[in-house]
């Protein structure tokens, strides 16, 4: 099954795709994950890759299509993918389109993982990070207090989980977004999910979407 995930920061995205990559025994593909792997390999596109991030510049579209056509041409790919955090524009996902094309492939279905704004910010109001050990903590199921009970450094909220950061970073979603929701809509290979609440539900939902039968 050739899947892409899209789903607005904190809606637990990466979780989901990472228990069904292992549920269907197919590669959870992040562009995050393509670009390190380029970039330590060295490969001509990661080196090109790094010349922009470096210069804090946006990578240009034809370097990274470059650069998931090759992860997709992999062996692992052939029963299927997760894509996360590609395509991100109409543009890429036409060229993704066109990718497939070219060995008889076919994206399956686009999973939206929908989290309203309100959830969005009673999650991660709960969460803090210890500054010293770095390690994470959800204030809602457990009962410690300000101080990290490994090492004791102090707990904070991180500047990313704040209400008025949260607001922007969904808007911000939602405004890149959307046009390609509206791409897959219209291709009849969109699905929503709902992530109200606990992730172990998100992760049920998308079973259902897709006509999984679970473990
Ligand atoms: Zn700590």
């Amino acid at each position: 099954m050739n899947l892409i995930f899209l789903g607005a920061p904190g809606a637990g995205k990466g979780t989901a795709a990472n228990r069904l990559s292992e549920l269907l025994d197919i590669p959870h593909i992040s562009t995050g994950d393509i670009f390190r792997a380029n970039i330590s390999e060295g490969t001509e596109l990661g080196k090109l890759a790094d010349q922009y991030i470096s210069q804090g510049c946006l990578v240009p579209d034809d370097v990274t299509i470059g650069m998931v056509k090759a992860r997709l041409a992999e062996e692992d790919c052939a029963k299927g993918f997760i894509l996360d955090g590609f395509p991100r524009t109409i543009p890429q996902a036409e060229a993704l389109d066109n990718i497939l094309a070219e060995d008889g492939r076919k994206i399956d279905r686009a999973v939206d993982i929908v989290v309203s704004e309100d959830k969005l910010v009673e999650r991660l109001a709960y969460r803090r990070v210890c500054a010293a050990c770095k390690l994470s903590y959800n204030l809602k199921h457990s009962n410690i207090g300000d101080c990290c009970p490994v090492c004791g450094g102090s707990l904070i909220m991180r500047e990313d989980d704040k209400p008025k950061v949260i607001a922007a970073r969904m808007a911000a979603y939602h405004r890149d977004t959307e046009p390609l929701i509206e791409y897959y809509r219209n291709a009849r290979k969109l699905v929503k999910v709902n992530s109200e609440e606990v992730v172990a539900d998100t992760f049920a939902n998308i079973l259902a979407a897709l006509e999984i039968k679970g473990v």
